[in-house]
């Protein structure tokens, strides 16, 4: 049963939620044991080509930044998987923290992450808002959403999905917010007013086995003085997308700025495709949503951390470069950083 049940939302379900553009139906047991049988048998993934790039941390010039106000650089930060610190508006954010051992219910199995954290979780600048997009383990870690709860200077702020709150106060964190789809939150930056909205995103959720598509999934629009910021969590290709850029067109004229400053996007976790379009994006899909956004620029993101998919943990840059080449995107619109880089850019 869903307690938030809007029945005037198209969205909303009685037992739950769906997507705008599609209805995600369930994969059957059968499909997930041809998907784990076929992988098995062909040795899939491949192992990597090349040792995904790792650079140190400019932990001195971030935690500078933290501190700078209103004068903040806009910054994001590869700390690995999805999650980028992205500094903006005068705050520090997190996007789905995980800097756990494995992406699973528990310790001793499950995905592993094949690099360590780009950035140790008790060598952050104070965090200041977290965004969790949904309750994959691999976006909505216990151990990590507790540790940042605890954090020196008192916790951040954390904003969710529908139906995520309780599960957060359920493991002891309250200060938390949570929304529905192009619902927003305001919050008073040093630099002035961010609004945090939840827009939709072509996916499901699920931590066991009864809670399939009970709580919400989503991306986030983050628009600060300096800087409009998006993270699309994990996403299909859809529509939604398009939808967005007109939503947001009248707060984004080009005498205000423009689209989005940064746009992080999901490129990996695609193979096979029959298994997973529907609820993940290849890399020529992530370039039509950074086109589709009108996104100045974009961060791919979701590859080289956890192997959760047939292609090879390297592989989706190297997709990624061809996809550009094919869609006229300059290169230098849609890259990728190494694990525990920092890109610094323009404010808006
Ligand atoms: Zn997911
Ligand atoms: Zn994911």
């Amino acid at each position: 049963m869903n307690p938030r049940y809007d029945p005037a939302k198209p969205h909303h379900r009685p037992e739950g939620f769906q997507n705008v553009h599609t209805e995600l139906t369930s994969k059957s047991l059968a499909e997930v044991l041809r998907w784990r049988w076929d992988a098995s048998r062909r040795g899939l993934p491949p192992p990597p080509a090349a040792p995904i790039p790792v650079v140190a941390p400019a932990l001195d010039f971030l935690q500078r930044n933290a501190k700078a106000g209103a004068q903040m650089q806009p910054t994001v930060t590869w700390v690995g998987h999805a999650t980028v610190m992205a500094q903006l508006g005068g705050l520090s954010l997190l996007t789905d923290p995980i800097f756990s051992e494995r992406a699973s219910p528990v310790s001793f199995v499950g995905p592993k992450r094949h690099q360590a954290p780009g950035l140790a979780i008790d060598a952050l600048p104070h965090v200041d808002l977290v965004l969790v997009s949904h309750n994959h383990y691999d976006h909505l870690d216990e151990a990590s959403v507790r540790a940042l709860n605890r954090q020196p200077g008192g916790p951040p702020l954390f904003i969710v999905p529908l139906g995520l709150k309780a599960w957060l106060a359920r493991h002891g964190i309250h200060k938390a917010v949570e929304l529905d789809w192009w619902q927003s939150h305001t919050l008073a930056g040093p630099g002035g007013e961010v609004e945090i909205v939840l827009v939709p995103a072509q996916h499901w959720s699920a931590r066991g086995l009864t809670d399939r598509l009970a709580t919400l999934w989503g991306g986030f629009a983050v628009f600060a003085p300096d800087c409009h910021f998006f993270y699309a969590g994990d996403t299909g290709y859809s529509r939604d997308f398009s939808d967005m850029r007109a939503r947001f067109a009248h707060r984004q004229t080009p005498a205000q700025g423009g689209g989005f400053d940064m746009a992080v996007l999901p490129i990996g976790s695609y193979e096979p495709r029959w298994f997973m379009a529907a609820q993940h994006v290849n890399a020529e899909e992530a370039v039509k949503i950074h086109r589709d956004l009108g996104a100045k620029q974009s961060l791919g993101v979701h590859w080289g951390t956890f192997a959760l998919s047939d292609e090879a943990l390297d592989e989706p840059p190297r997709a990624l470069a061809v996809q550009r080449a094919a869609q006229g995107v300059p290169d230098a619109e849609f890259f990728v950083l190494a694990i525990g880089e920092t890109r610094v850019f323009k404010p808006r």
